[in-house]
C-alpha cells in the first residue's frame, strides 16, 4: 500500500493516519496477533493478503475441508502443518499457542458456530458480515465472547477505509449542512451455483450480502439509528435461481431527526456500489464506494468543489481492518465494530424483510 505525503499528512489532520497505515499501531509492541483462517474461499484470500501489508498480524493457522488447498496455502503463508485443522478438529486451537484469534470467512450461516467454538476455546473473533443468519445468533456470539473474555469484531472494512471516514468527518463538520436524505445502492447478478442463493447457508437474499454495505453506510453517515423501516421485494428470474431467496429489495429508512435514506439491492443486476448524501448546503457521494480499491469522493458545496480517490490499492482495506482489530488485541481496546454493531444491523434487516413481507 502506498501513501503520500500529502495523504499521509491529510489523514494525521483527521486523525486517521494510524487507521490508514497498517502497522503504525503496532510500533509499541514487535509482539503479532496470529490468525488462524476459517474458510479458505474467495474473500479470505483478500484478507490474508492484507494480513501480510501489516506489521501487527500473521496468519498462523488454517481451517479447511479441502487438505489440498489447505496445504497449498500454508506452504505460502509459511503455517507449519501442526497448524491446518478440518471443521471436526478445529476445537484443537485451544492447544496451540500461536493462534491468538481467528477469521471467520464461512458462508453466514456457519459464523455462529464457529465464533462460539473460538471463544470457547480461548481465541479472540474477527468475523465477516453479515455477522450471522439469524439475531439470535448474533446474540449468542456477543454472550459467548463476553462469557470466555475474548474480543469480537465484525470485518465492516469500510469503517476502516479513509475515503468513507473523510466523507463522515465532512457531514459531522457541517459542510454539506443539514443532512435531508441519502441514496445507497449495491448488488450482482449472482451465479446460481452460488452458496448465497441458498437460504439455510446465507440467511436470506441480497440484504445480507450486499444490502448490508448500504444499511451500514447510512448509519455511519447519519449518526443516527433507524427507527422505521419500508420495504418491497421482488423476483423477475423464474428460471429457479430465486427459488429459495428474492431478487430484489429497495427499502427506506427514517432517522430520530428525520433525515431519509433509501436503498437497493439485488442479486439479479450489476449495481456498482454508491451512497450519495444531500444536505441543506450541498451534496457529497462516494461512487464507487463498496469495491475493495479506489473509493471516490466528490462533493459540493458553498463553493467548493472536491474529487478525491483514495490513492491505496487492494488488500489495503483488508489490511486497515485487521490492524485495527490486532492493536486492539495488543492494547486492550474495543474495536470500532464490536459484535453489537453487526447485531443491530441484524435486527434492522429482519425488520426491513418484515417489511417486505418475508420470513425469514
Ligand atoms: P466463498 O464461497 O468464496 O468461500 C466460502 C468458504 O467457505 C469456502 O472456502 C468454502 O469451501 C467454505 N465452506 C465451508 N462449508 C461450506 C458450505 N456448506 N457451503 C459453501 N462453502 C462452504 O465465499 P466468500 O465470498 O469468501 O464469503 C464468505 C463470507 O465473507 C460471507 O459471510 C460473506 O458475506 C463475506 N464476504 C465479505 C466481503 C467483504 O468485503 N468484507 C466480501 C465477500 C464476502
Amino acid at each position: 500500500m502506498s501513501l503520500t505525503r500529502r495523504d499521509f499528512t491529510r489523514l494525521s489532520a483527521l486523525g486517521l493516519a494510524a487507521r490508514f497505515t497498517p502497522g503504525l499501531n503496532a510500533q509499541s509492541s514487535s509482539r503479532k496477533i496470529g490468525y488462524a483462517i476459517i474458510g479458505l474461499g474467495r474473500i479470505a484470500g483478500n484478507f490474508m493478503r492484507g494480513i501480510l501489508a501489516t506489521a501487527n498480524s500473521s496468519v498462523t493457522g488454517l481451517v479447511s475441508g479441502h487438505r489440498e488447498k489447505a496445504d497449498r496455502i500454508a506452504a505460502q503463508y509459511g503455517v507449519p502443518a501442526g497448524s491446518i485443522y478440518n471443521y471436526e478438529n478445529f476445537d484443537e486451537i485451544l492447544h496451540n499457542p500461536v493462534i491468538d484469534a481467528v477469521y471467520v470467512a464461512l458462508p453466514n450461516s456457519m459464523h455462529a458456530e464457529f465464533t462460539i467454538r473460538a471463544a470457547k476455546a480461548g481465541k479472540h473473533v474477527l468475523c465477516e458480515k453479515p455477522m450471522s443468519s439469524t439475531v439470535a445468533e448474533a446474540e449468542a456470539m456477543i454472550a459467548a465472547c463476553k462469557q470466555a473474555h475474548v474480543k469480537l469484531m465484525i470485518a465492516y472494512r469500510c469503517h476502516y477505509e479513509p475515503v468513507h471516514l473523510r466523507a463522515i468527518k465532512l457531514i459531522r463538520d457541517g459542510a454539506i449542512g443539514q443532512v435531508q436524505s441519502i441514496q445507497s445502492a449495491f448488488g450482482f447478478s449472482c451465479d446460481p451455483s452460488d452458496w448465497r442463493l441458498k437460504k439455510k447457508l446465507a440467511g436470506g437474499g441480497p440484504v445480507f450480502d450486499v444490502g448490508i454495505y448500504c444499511l451500514n453506510a447510512t448509519r455511519y453517515l447519519t449518526g443516527e439509528e433507524p427507527v422505521d423501516f419500508e420495504a418491497f421485494a421482488s423476483t423477475l428470474d423464474h428460471s429457479g435461481r430465486f427459488n429459495e431467496v428474492e431478487e430484489n429489495v429497495v427499502w427506506t429508512e427514517k432517522f430520530p431527526s428525520g433525515i431519509l435514506a433509501s436503498c437497493s439491492t439485488t442479486y439479479g443486476a450489476q449495481m456498482d456500489g454508491y451512497f450519495r448524501v444531500y444536505g441543506s448546503r450541498g451534496w457529497l457521494e462516494v461512487d464507487p464506494a463498496f469495491n475493495y480499491d479506489g473509493p471516490r469522493l466528490r462533493a459540493q458545496y458553498w463553493g467548493t468543489r472536491l474529487d478525491e480517490q483514495s490513492p491505496a490499492r487492494d488488500p489495503y482495506q483488508f489490511a486497515a481492518e485487521a490492524d485495527h482489530f490486532s492493536n486492539c488485541i495488543l492494547n486492550g481496546l474495543e474495536p470500532t465494530s464490536p459484535g453489537e454493531e453487526g447485531l443491530r444491523d441484524m435486527n434492522y434487516i429482519t425488520r426491513i424483510y418484515r417489511s417486505a413481507g418475508i420470513t425469514l
